[in-house]
């Protein structure tokens, strides 16, 4: 069974993860027609709060080519609040939010206290297991506290995209085992990278994502800069050299894994 139907245009790459919330308003308008004239197809943008899922959805319906997950960032996780979880589900009933996130761990800046940070993956992974979407999440010096929490029986059923995915190999196989997906950034275009870019050879290839993290870690050449969603086609063009395909054969691929994993996405 093709992942894809057949109306949707994978001649282009994906921008899996860009934070357009984060751009000016203006800018954001700017950042998807720049990224379409290069032939991105299509973006997902990541809340952090729960008070920007709103105006994110409003940007959403004014784009076919936009969808959105709604959801708490670690860093924010102290926000998360009593009733935080009925809250969510029902901002999740809107067709473009295809997932749940930003939500994940992140014991590197600790911006919130850690077992806040625990609670508030697995209220969000809760809300996902039970409406049945997939969780994209952030997970920084914090991989052994996730996996204990991937390995819970309440989330055997979950699937997530493990976004700028940099937990090393035995962390990668463990979590396309269980059916997860790795979201690759513009990390891998970094030099120094060989840590991230040696998760690529020898897992599937239909569980690879790309995407920007836009205004964050901007790709080779433009490291140091803004990033924008148009980037994302130097990491697919980076893709590609590591493993051996074409561009076109990478987005096509990472166009399927994007409509197998955020499946409401499939719903234009
Ligand atoms: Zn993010």
């Amino acid at each position: 069974m093709s992942a894809a139907s057949p109306q949707l245009d994978l001649s282009g790459p994906i921008d899996s993860h860009c934070h357009l919330q984060s751009l000016d308003p203006g800018d954001r308008e700017r950042a998807l027609d720049g990224a379409r004239e290069r032939g991105v197809r299509g973006f997902l943008v990541p809340a952090i709060r729960m008070e920007q899922c709103e105006e994110i959805l409003a940007l959403c319906h004014r784009h076919p080519d936009v969808w959105c997950a709604l959801g708490v960032h670690p860093h924010d996780a102290d926000s998360w609040r009593e009733g935080d979880d009925r809250r969510l589900a029902e901002l999740l009933a809107d067709p473009k939010a295809v997932a749940v996130g930003e939500c994940g761990l992140d014991f590197f800046y600790d911006h919130s206290p850690r077992a806040t940070q625990l609670r508030a993956l697995r209220e969000q992974w809760r809300v996902a297991v039970d409406l049945g979407l997939p969780a994209i999440v952030h997970n920084r010096e914090s991989n052994l506290e996730m996996l204990e929490v991937v390995r819970e029986p309440d989330f055997g059923g979950l699937k997530a995209d493990f976004h700028s995915f940099a937990g090393g190999r035995a962390m990668a196989e463990e979590l396309v085992d269980r059916g997860h997906y790795l979201g690759l950034s513009g990390m891998i275009t970094f030099p120094k990278a060989d840590n991230v870019r040696e998760v690529i050879p020898g897992l599937p290839p239909d569980r690879f994502l790309v995407e920007t993290d836009t205004p964050y870690l901007a790709p080779i050449p433009y490291r140091g800069k803004p990033n924008v969603p148009a980037y994302v086609v130097e990491i697919a063009q980076r893709l590609a050299q590591e493993t051996g395909e074409t561009y076109e054969e990478v987005c096509r691929r990472t166009g399927e894994n994007f409509f197998r994993l955020f499946s409401k996405a499939r719903a234009r």
